[in-house]
């Protein structure tokens, strides 16, 4: 008799850091088993489906015979224009389709694997905290050391390059940014990523902005393009995503833009892991990106109200949170007493509303927690009067 081998982890995978939403999600589990009406405000994924005439488009690249081959690994070049087409009217910023755009398979595959292609072992990322967990997930992967900026209010949650060790900065080769910024929802202004540009001058790092949330906005406060700061083109990439901006979180497709070397040494790694992004899918983002700009009213205007009744909702019961203009998120201050874990269990356990505690995006996040808006008005009314009810 045979018996199965024993299966070892690599040690990549042995020292990942712990997975801090294990309570929660187990919290999660129980309440389901006993039937409670979940309010599940924890999800960064929008429930609003894509627009219609995306899926269409999507139907109809789909019978082309031609899109069931191989795709072209950097995009096809009608996607790359369709690129700097909607950066030439969106930011006015000047794109090469050839050399400065790069297909992903949605953003998050190409900012896990960036490090491959600029970071030996020992060499350091530096990684905003709190902070998408991806950064420095694939900064480990590729044996490279995350070194955690923290984002503090006082700093209205921008990293503080001032308390940055000099000899980090020389060990370093990317620095991750990402405004409208997930979790804290703050937002860049020129003068934060002349600064970040300023740093990278000096000390030769390359610049890696996520960009995911930069359509999501409220007021007509339009988000800066990282690129359309002078000089971002010398020294870094912007990530974008189609997936918040046309809800299209399943549909894997996103781009990386800007430095023409960085763009061709992210190209190299997955030239040699993926064979990029089906066609059709490539056929239906050229007529995403090119959707009228009424649409996308209509989405900022269901967030904008899912926001408002949130916001007034927590004020009114003392809860201190910020009003985002950008992204879909609250980043609220827990109640004194609480962490940011038993106050999330304590508002799942009691009241059935769940929300995602901050130190999960770092341990600079304790004492936060972040409520998402995917979820429609009235059953965020209904959280605010559980939560009012139980504090
Ligand atoms: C959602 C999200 C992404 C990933 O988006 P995909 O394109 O779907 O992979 C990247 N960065 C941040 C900060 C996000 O919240």
């Amino acid at each position: 008799m045979k018996t199965a081998i024993t299966v070892h982890m690599a040690d990549r995978v042995k020292n990942l850091p712990p997975y801090l939403f294990e309570r929660i999600d187990k919290l999660k589990r129980e309440a389901l088993k006993r039937g409670a009406d979940l309010i599940d405000l924890s999800i960064g994924d929008p429930d609003i489906p894509t627009p219609e005439h995306i899926v269409k488009a999507l139907q109809g690249a789909a019978q082309n015979p031609a899109h069931h081959r191989y795709p072209s690994y950097e995009g096809m070049l009608s996607f790359r224009k369709a690129v700097a087409d909607w950066y030439s009217r969106r930011f006015q910023v000047n794109i090469k389709p050839e050399n400065e755009v790069l297909s992903l398979i949605g953003s998050k595959e190409g900012i896990g694997h960036i490090p491959l292609a600029f970071v030996n072992p020992g060499d350091v990322v530096l990684c905003p905290s709190p902070g998408y967990p991806v950064y420095s997930v694939g900064t480990l992967f590729a044996g490279g050391f995350p070194y955690f900026m923290p984002l503090r209010a006082e700093n209205d949650f921008k990293p503080d390059f001032t308390q940055i060790p000099e000899e980090i900065y020389k060990r370093a080769k990317l620095m991750f940014l990402n405004y409208p910024n997930n979790p804290t929802s703050a937002c860049a202004s020129r003068e934060f990523f002349g600064d970040a540009i300023d740093i990278a001058y000096k000390y030769n790092i390359i610049i890696c902005h996520d960009a995911a949330y930069s359509e999501i906005y409220y007021d007509g406060n339009k988000p800066l393009s990282f690129l359309e700061v002078d000089g971002a083109k010398d020294v870094g990439i912007e990530f974008h995503s189609l997936s918040k901006t046309y809800n299209m979180t399943g549909w894997r497709v996103g781009f990386a833009v800007g430095n023409k070397d960085v763009i061709f040494g992210l190209g190299k790694i997955k030239t040699n892991l993926d064979s990029g992004v089906f066609q059709a899918i490539q056929e239906a983002a050229i007529c995403a990106l090119e959707t009228d700009d009424s649409v996308l009213c209509g989405i900022r205007d269901t967030y904008q109200s899912r926001r408002d009744a949130l916001y007034d909702g927590l004020s009114s019961i003392g809860l201190t949170a910020n009003k985002p203009d950008a992204t879909f998120y609250l980043w609220s201050i827990v109640p004194e007493g609480f962490t940011s874990e038993t106050f999330s269990a304590y508002l799942l356990e009691k009241a059935a509303v769940m929300a995602t505690p901050g130190n999960g995006f770092g341990d600079s996040a304790e004492g936060y927690i972040r409520f998402a808006l995917t979820v429609p008005v009235a059953r965020i009314k209904e959280a605010v009067e559980r939560i009012k009810k139980i504090l």
